[in-house]
């Protein structure tokens, strides 16, 4: 399954299915969840979260998406635009993951978040660079 890209400058008043809303401005990509279930999966782009690769003509988030709170608890990559679908994973394994996922954001803030190499989000917030993202759709004629 391949996804149309839509590059927006905040959250789409409707969604639709199918298209990855990419939101620079304000760090975050944003979704309808694959499996059809109709519920919005907002990804938030930063050191501690997602990683948004963008080659020019596709994305790629990493790492995958698990939507364990829905009742679908669908799990894939987005890699180039395409849904790779991961496997389904057990409560425990969730539970397991999340505690990672939470000494992983602990070490980023207390040891990283001060460092000087990670501007980008505060940067990325200014209007400034909302002014270049206008730029830049137009240029590319979004
Ligand atoms: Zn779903």
């Amino acid at each position: 399954m391949t996804l149309q890209l839509k590059f927006v400058e905040s959250v789409p008043e409707i969604m639709e299915e199918g298209v990855l809303y990419v939101s620079i401005t304000y760090c975050t990509v944003m979704h309808l969840c694959v499996c059809g279930c109709g519920n919005e999966v907002v990804t938030r782009i930063s050191p501690a979260d997602w990683q948004l690769k963008f080659d020019g003509k596709s994305i790629s988030l990493n790492p995958s998406i698990g939507n364990w709170n829905f009742d679908c608890r669908s799990h894939y990559w987005i890699v180039n635009n395409q849904v790779r679908y991961a496997e389904n994973w057990s409560d425990e394994k969730v539970a397991r993951g999340r505690a990672r996922e939470r000494e992983r954001k602990g070490k980023f803030y207390s040891v990283e978040a001060p460092k000087k190499n990670e501007p980008v989000i505060i940067e990325q917030l200014k209007p400034k660079s909302r002014s270049k993202l206008e730029r830049l759709k137009s240029f590319f004629n979004f």
